[in-house]
């Protein structure tokens, strides 16, 4: 029996192995589908996680990590992980694609989230190279530029707004000249000097040459073709929570989650179910960091600390 099941070995999955290791629990296996790392590998520069000075590669930035939790004594299992259930005794079954289980008495899901592709020309060559999903991450690469934001829900607005205190102009592009997002957000974003709208508006391509991003060919519902020479293109078309793990036989949800698919947890990275943790950018209001998710990885695993010690006085 597992102490500790950790689901996903991104930042909150493999802070979670350490703390929980270093910690006292025995027997704590992090189930990761492919290299231990999370999304932050597939970025070309990360210049915001504290401490460390230069501009890294993500690659570089969590190439140690793995490392440094199997010195506690986690184990990683290179396994996909495809339901967690659990029993009338409160103990998780993990439920390997390969048809494998193992049991556990307490499971912490970390499996991150999926940013939508927007389907335009160029946007898979260009990804990392002037073609990003989060403002957050590469915003400030843009100071004093002029950039594009695709999508009109909430989150290319809020983003949009984000994107106006760093950047000179936002050009937002929407393929209907009605907005998904909230009417509040709209207004603010069309009240921002700096935000103009592109709408009833495709971008057809993005293009450029080996130093990144150049501009966009965009089409309007008219037929009429803009270009528009931008060096950056923030595309929000939606997100997919990679929540898979949580859905049971029947359809239902091992735990409470909100209408967009993210699990609820509260302060301390518990969900609605005792014993069961989620941390990361699988979670409620994630902020969508790395140093965010390993904060919460490391909560989570205090909490399971606990949790165990718990059951197992309970036992004697
Ligand atoms: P993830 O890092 O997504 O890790 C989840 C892990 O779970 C993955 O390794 C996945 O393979 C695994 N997994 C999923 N499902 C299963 C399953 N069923 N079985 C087994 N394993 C599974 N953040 C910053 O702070 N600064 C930046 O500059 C920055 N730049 C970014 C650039 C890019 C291109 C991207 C994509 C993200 C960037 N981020 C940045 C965001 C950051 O990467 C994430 O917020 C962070 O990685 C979230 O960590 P996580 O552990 O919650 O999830
Ligand atoms: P979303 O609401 O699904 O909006 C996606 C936007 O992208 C829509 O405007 C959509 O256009 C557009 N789009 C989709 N596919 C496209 C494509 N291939 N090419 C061009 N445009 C495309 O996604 P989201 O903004 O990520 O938000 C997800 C959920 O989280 C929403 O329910 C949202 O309300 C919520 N959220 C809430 C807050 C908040 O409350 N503060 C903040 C962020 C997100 P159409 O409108 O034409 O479909």
């Amino acid at each position: 029996m597992l102490d500790l099941a950790i689901i996903g070995g991104g930042p909150a999955g493999l802070t979670a192995g350490l703390y929980a290791t270093r910690g006292g629990l025995e027997n704590v296996v992090m189930f990761e589908r492919g290299m231990p790392g999370g999304a932050i590998t597939q970025s070309s520069e990360v210049e915001n996680y504290p401490g460390i000075k230069e501009v890294v590669t993500g690659m570089e930035l969590m190439a140690p990590w793995p490392e440094q939790c199997m010195r506690f004594g986690l184990k990683q299992e290179m396994a996909e992980v495809a339901r967690l259930t659990r029993d009338g005794e409160g103990v998780f079954t993990v439920h390997l694609s390969d048809g494998s289980t193992h049991r556990a008495l307490t499971a912490l899901v970390c499996t991150g989230g999926t940013p939508r592709k927007a389907g335009f020309k160029g946007e898979e060559e260009f990804f990392g190279k002037g073609v990003s999903t989060c403002a957050t991450c590469d915003g400030f690469f843009y100071k004093d530029k002029e950039v594009a934001v695709v999508g009109g829900g909430d989150t290319a607005l809020e983003e949009a707004l984000y994107l106006a205190n760093i950047c000179s102009k936002v050009h937002v592009i929407h393929r209907r000249s009605e907005f998904r997002a909230a009417p509040s957000t709209v207004k603010r974003a069309m009240a921002n000097e700096k935000i103009d709208f592109i709408t009833d508006a495709v971008v057809e391509e993005v293009y450029g040459d080996a130093m990144g991003v150049q501009g966009l060919k965009i089409r309007k519902k008219s037929g009429e073709l803009i270009d528009l020479p931008v060096p950056g293109v923030f595309v929000f078309v939606g997100y997919d929570v990679n929540n898979a793990v949580l859905k049971q036989e029947d359809g239902s949800w091992l735990c409470d989650l909100n209408e967009w698919g993210q699990v609820i947890v509260d302060l301390s990275m518990r969900t609605s179910v005792p014993g069961l943790y989620a941390a990361g950018d699988v979670r409620i209001q994630a902020p969508k960091q790395v140093v965010c998710a390993a904060g919460d990885g490391a909560t989570a695993a205090l909490q399971a600390i606990e949790y165990v010690q718990h059951k197992k006085r309970e036992a004697k």
